[in-house]
């Protein structure tokens, strides 16, 4: 039968350079690795045999196998799942058809610790056989096919692999390992069922290796885990024993699972290097039964803003996985949760479109969304523990649970906040509770920590609104001149930053009856904040303004839409503004640089009448330019571009000289 030599997929070469040259300090994660695969082909057999009894053949109980040959120094980890034809051998195991591939390979950085913790988020699957092999044979038949139709796949990790058919009788796959000099531990059955147990207790199906026993028979130190017996001394003996615990972690007992195997768990399902922030552990009665298990990650993956990126949910029914990525069982703003739900509900065939509509899916759907806002809202109460005394004067305890929580509500907000607030736009059943979960930096916190309950709590006797103004940097917020009466007076302003920021608050106008106000939308009207003699103050510059302000407006017609007076301003000449239903500048210029159509809508130009250059204007020669000058600088203050930047810098020039 003919044999073929075939070339990796470019990014696959990449990426085994990197797994063989990066991973090598956790060589361990593919036994991991593999006999994922291995319970992944097993459940894809159980899956398509719901409709295609036949698949199963005469061998229904499927199973890992792992062996070891100390003298041919090979490692085989074996299945009797799904399998693999010679095409799928050559489509599966010859290139990455992951979505995001690209945008994974371009954030590799060369810095082998920083690139090891994102291939460890990308997953290497397969891959990482070459860690510890110098060469790796498969040899797979796939479900239904006959035995002539079996395919040998062989690589050194390099450049190429060859494919050959062979006769194959048994359906699945057999991935031997042969192993490098430095990785000879794992022939070793104490070593490998260690392995197993700390990675693979959690997989439902049995891991079965070959029993050993001594040549001998007779203990040499009985104290000694081998009896004092040199390794090598071991005869196989043919019965097959189950080396892990074999029930899928979510189906046990709470009580019964410690933190490491959460933690172990959750970094198999979602290749995440980092243990997880913190988890739910359901079994939810009712109308609809299902378990959840549901992981927060303590770091954004590589691929967040992807936004083909489907939900890490895997959707099993009564523990038969179903499909990955279920998108219908989370909403796109939670995207980044892991876990397994697992229905009783559903049926088995249940597909895609059928997800959709299902009645059950939509209460799975919300109560695991509810569940997720609870555990968030769990960690943002503890976030920031501040001790209390009781009448005693003695502080109070802090429960080591909740210690625990302390600062991860930050840490999660950091990673995941700006995805968070999509919510506002998405869920609106959910969001009163959404906007208690926001948290913005503000003229008085440089880092995201306030919410708007924190504000409401600190504003000024007779203050109205909750004021915010959006930028695309913390520093243009900061600094920008319509925060200069709210500065002056003391009014605390959030100040955000996201993009998102500006498309989330559209819609949310109010927060526990408080209403939001942009200080970039509108005249200000700051209400009883402004005193009396300050507001005629203002009236008086502003009618004396008159005729100025009728010459600014002539001037500046294809610019702005209006020119009037403002009291909001304190140190600059100008700035611009919105009218209250408008579209921000800030994202109208967001939209454009993205490539979309945003309304052509003119901004308002508010000017300082107490200003000097202000009061410079009123019969000067230079009139024309000046008011130029001054929108073009307003425009610049927030970060904007004059539409003729040239015209600018000459008239600021001319000017000068
Ligand atoms: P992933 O599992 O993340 O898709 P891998 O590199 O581990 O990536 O595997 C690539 C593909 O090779 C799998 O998606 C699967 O189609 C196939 N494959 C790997 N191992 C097996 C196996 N033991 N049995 C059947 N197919 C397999």
């Amino acid at each position: 039968m003919s044999k073929q030599t075939l070339s990796f997929q470019a990014e696959v070469a990449q990426l085994l350079h990197l797994v063989t040259h990066s991973l090598y300090s956790n060589p361990e994660i593919f036994v991991r690795e593999l006999i994922s695969n291995a319970s992944d082909a097993c459940d894809k057999l159980r899956f398509e045999s719901l409709n295609h009894n036949a698949l199963y053949e005469d061998d229904p109980n499927l199973a890992v196998r792992v062996t070891f040959d100390a003298a041919a120094k090979t490692l085989t980890i074996t299945d009797n799942g799904i399998g693999m034809s010679e095409q799928e051998a050559i489509d599966h195991l010859g290139t990455i058809a992951k979505s995001g591939t690209k945008d994974f390979m371009g954030q590799l950085t060369g810095d082998q610790k920083q690139d090891a913790q994102l291939i460890g988020q990308f997953g290497v699957g397969f891959y990482s056989g070459f860690i510890v092999a110098e060469k790796i044979t498969v040899e797979s038949r796939r479900a239904g096919l006959q035995a002539e139709s079996g395919v040998r796949w062989t690589s050194g990790g390099t450049g190429d692999f060859e494919v050959e058919s062979i006769l194959r009788p048994q359906r699945g796959t057999s991935v031997i390992l042969h192993l490098r000099e430095d990785a000879t531990e794992y022939l070793n059955a104490w070593k490998l069922k260690s392995v197993i147990g700390k990675y693979s207790d959690h997989i439902s199906l049995p891991i079965l290796m070959e029993k050993e026993e001594w040549k001998d028979g007779e203990l040499i130190n009985p104290s000694d885990e081998n009896g004092g017996r040199q390794p090598g001394g071991m005869v196989k003996t043919g019965e097959w024993e189950t080396v892990n615990k074999a029930s899928a972690l979510w189906t046990r007992a709470k009580k019964d699972i410690s933190p490491e195997q959460y933690a172990e768990f959750y970094q198999a399902i979602s290749h995440d290097h980092q243990p997880p922030l913190t988890w739910a552990h359901n079994r939810v009665e009712g109308n609809t039964e299902y378990t959840q298990l549901l992981y927060i990650p303590s770091k954004a993956p590589f691929d967040l803003w992807n936004r083909d990126k489907k939900a890490g949910i895997k959707l099993y029914v009564k523990r038969v996985f179903i499909m990955d990525d279920a998108e219908a069982l989370m909403p796109n703003y939670l995207r980044f949760v892991k876990g397994v739900i697992d229905s009783a509900d559903l049926p088995l065939n249940v597909s895609r479109e059928l997800l959709q509509e299902s009645r059950d899916v939509k209460a799975i759907r919300e109560g695991s969304t509810k569940r997720v806002l609870s555990m968030l809202e769990d960690l943002a109460k503890h976030d920031k523990h501040v001790p209390a005394e009781n009448a005693e004067g003695v502080t109070d305890v802090v429960d080591a649970d909740d210690q625990a929580k302390e600062g991860k509500y930050s840490q999660f907000y950091a990673e995941f906040g700006a995805v968070l607030k999509e919510g506002l736009g998405e869920d609106f059943g959910n969001r009163e509770r959404l906007a208690k979960l926001l948290r913005f930096a503000s003229t008085t916190s440089d880092t995201p920590t306030v919410s708007f309950a924190d504000y409401k709590a600190r504003m000024k006797e007779g203050q109205e609104a909750i004021y915010y103004i959006t930028a695309d940097t913390l520093a243009a917020a900061k600094n920008s001149p319509q925060l200069e009466v709210f500065k002056k007076k003391g009014i605390e302003v959030l100040l955000m930053t996201d993009r998102v920021d500006e498309w989330a608050l559209n819609y949310l106008h109010e927060f526990d009856g408080t209403p939001l106000q942009s200080v970039a939308k509108g005249a200000v009207d700051l209400g009883t904040l402004q005193d009396e003699a300050e507001k005629k103050a203002a009236e008086e510059a502003a009618e004396a303004f008159k005729p100025v302000l009728a010459q600014l407006k002539e001037a500046l017609k294809d610019k702005a839409e209006d020119v009037r007076v403002t009291t909001r301003l304190v140190d600059s000449p100008a700035c611009l503004v919105v009218q209250d239903d408008g579209m921000s500048t800030q994202l109208a210029r967001m939209l454009k640089q993205a490539g979309q159509q945003a309304p052509e809508t003119k901004p308002v130009l508010e000017v300082n009448a107490e200003h000097p250059l202000v009061q410079k204007l009123d019969g000067s020669v230079h009139f024309h330019d000046l008011a130029h000058i001054l929108f073009d600088q307003a425009l610049l203050a927030e970060g904007g571009l004059p539409e003729d930047p040239a015209a600018y810098v000459k008239r600021v020039n001319a000017l000068l000289v």
